[in-house]
């Protein structure tokens, strides 16, 4: 698909056919080989979704959205105001009045609709990913088929939210309710446009919630479908909104006394930064962190699954995933499975099977980290940096990194690189890689690559991480369980999707309730 900027445009298309074009609502258009043999995609300005209705912000900072794929500019966006927040909070909070007094059975019926309409269109919302965040179609395909699944997990919360009810004293009776919290906010990453939205927006919904999202600056155009795509299915006015913008936004979230809860998703720097503001002004916060995940490889292991499940790992998404492997501690002598991850990795193309990392900065820092890791002794067996896509010059491209023999304490074994690097640690014993493993800050993800059983629950159960793997690269847990690391990859309680994620958007209330006046009153009644 080639991605054409409007002026391009205008001058394939008869004026009268571009101006029913432009007065149509929908955001984009795409014009399938009509004018020409290739997809055509305008993104029109991003703007804000206030009410029902695309805004742009108010402020006069402009920020541009640039393509990982060949560093052209996709659309701009500006800068939100506080005024811009309140206004959307104004609504937002009408709105929600009415909704919490829609039952959760008929809530859901909005989303029933909205799974249909991100079916009919996930070829464009594919399309849309692979623009701005640069990863491969079949990568985007499956963030669209992930965002599914997460609403599906909202359409089934009924059977979920159940409430108790039980005789505790005689003829005196308690049960407990959900209820909504309010009008609520969710901040998030690039390198998920699309599923890590629907994390929150959805579940946050159902429960009866306004919800304003703050998408990433980098990756803000699928969140304008989800708005788009909400409002087809008939959820009504004020529930979804959208503020874009960049760190004054967030703080201006943090800050808002009418926003009651915020889910934070992105580094941990800024999940710290995120979760003190919000907190220190009395607001239920959860904030996801980065992370640095394990992989421990015995020798016993299944060569071919060890190998393929690694190498997708490390690479998948350009390594730009919370649960992506980052650093492989090899237990002993795993010699041949090595020569086959590093024949698997080898195989991997740039621009076909490996996307684009996110910006020109990113691709610096991870060439940065690679050349430290180097000069410090560990060997590069794999080297992405340099790597150039012929066609996409001007593209963020990193290729395959393998890196033997680092140690422990490097940099590149222990800090998050956010790319497609594996550094590889050696160690004789399970307990040394334990030790390695349990003294990184972060928590999101450990997996072990064994064909004992014994093993993988030692490692699991010593691991330091909220999501453990056995034989398994990506252990990220499907609904209904939740998603959530430890440590510095997670502040807050809870998890951020799944069951858990009823307990954050809602609060419990008893009832307890007396209407035999024969039950009498006793010293607990
Ligand atoms: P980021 O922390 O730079 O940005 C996340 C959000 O915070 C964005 O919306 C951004 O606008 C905002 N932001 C950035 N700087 C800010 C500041 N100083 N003050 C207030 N807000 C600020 O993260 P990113 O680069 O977009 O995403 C990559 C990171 O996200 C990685 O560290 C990755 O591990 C992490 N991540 C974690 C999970 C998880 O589940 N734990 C999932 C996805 C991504």
């Amino acid at each position: 698909a080639l991605l054409f900027q409007k002026s391009q445009i205008k001058q394939k298309i008869p004026k009268s056919e571009l101006n029913l074009l432009n007065n149509q609502n929908s955001y984009f258009f795409c014009i399938f080989e009509k004018y020409i043999n290739n997809l055509i995609m305008i993104f029109n300005e991003v703007k804000n979704f206030i009410n029902g209705d695309f805004k742009s912000g108010s402020s006069n900072k402009i920020h541009s959205v640039i393509s990982p794929l060949d560093g052209s500019e996709l659309t701009t966006f500006k800068e939100s105001t506080m005024e811009d927040l309140n206004e959307i909070v104004d609504f937002a909070k009408k709105a929600q009045k009415a909704w919490q007094k829609v039952t959760l059975k008929e809530r859901v019926q909005v989303l029933y609709k909205y799974k249909q309409l991100l079916e009919n269109n996930s070829p464009e919302l594919t399309e849309i990913i692979y623009q701005e965040n640069g990863k491969i179609h079949s990568e985007a395909k499956a963030e669209i088929d992930k965002a599914i699944e997460l609403t599906e997990f909202a359409c089934a919360i009924p059977q979920f939210v159940n409430g108790e009810n039980m005789e505790v004293s005689k003829g005196v009776y308690c049960s407990s309710t959900r209820n909504p919290l309010g009008v609520v906010a969710s901040i998030v990453p690039f390198n998920f446009p699309s599923m890590v939205p629907h994390w929150t927006v959805v579940n946050a919904i159902a429960l009866g919630n306004a919800m304003i999202l703050k998408p990433s600056e980098a990756v803000p155009i699928s969140s304008q479908y989800i708005a788009k795509l909400l409002k087809e299915a008939g959820l009504p006015d004020g529930l979804f909104n959208i503020i874009n913008g960049t760190q004054s936004t967030v703080e201006n979230l943090c800050d808002h006394p009418e926003i009651k809860a915020i889910t934070f998703v992105g580094s941990t720097k800024v999940a710290k930064i995120v979760y003190q503001r919000a907190s220190n002004n009395l607001k239920q916060v959860l904030a996801l962190g980065g992370a640095k995940n394990h992989i421990l490889l015995l020798p016993d292991a299944h060569p071919d699954m060890a190998s393929s499940n690694i190498v997708a790992s490390m690479s998948g998404c350009a390594g730009q995933r919370c649960m992506a492997a980052a650093t492989l501690i090899v237990v002993g002598d795993c010699d041949a499975i090595l020569d086959k991850l590093i024949g698997d990795a080898n195989k991997i193309k740039c621009g076909t099977t490996l996307g684009a990392v996110i910006s020109k900065a990113a691709k610096d820092r991870i060439e940065v980290y690679i050349t430290e890791a180097e000069q410090q002794g560990a060997k590069i067996i794999l080297d992405g940096r340099n790597t150039v896509v012929p066609g996409k010059e001007n593209g963020f491209y990193v290729g395959p990194t393998i890196i033997d023999y680092a140690t422990a304490d490097m940099k590149i074994a222990r800090e998050e690189v956010f790319g497609p690097v594996l550094a590889i640690v050696r160690v004789k014993t399970v307990d040394e890689a334990l030790a390695i493993e349990n003294a990184n800050p972060y928590g999101n993800a450990c997996s072990v690559f064994t064909q004992s059983g014994g093993m993988a629950n030692y490692v699991t159960e010593n691991a330091s991480a909220g999501m453990c793997g056995v034989n398994i690269g990506v252990p990220v847990p499907r609904e209904p369980f939740g998603f959530g690391g430890w440590n510095e990859s997670r502040f807050g309680s809870g998890d951020i999707t799944g069951k858990s994620s009823i307990g954050f958007f809602t609060k419990e209330k008893k009832t307890t309730t007396k209407w035999n006046p024969e039950a009498g009153t006793n010293w607990m009644s």
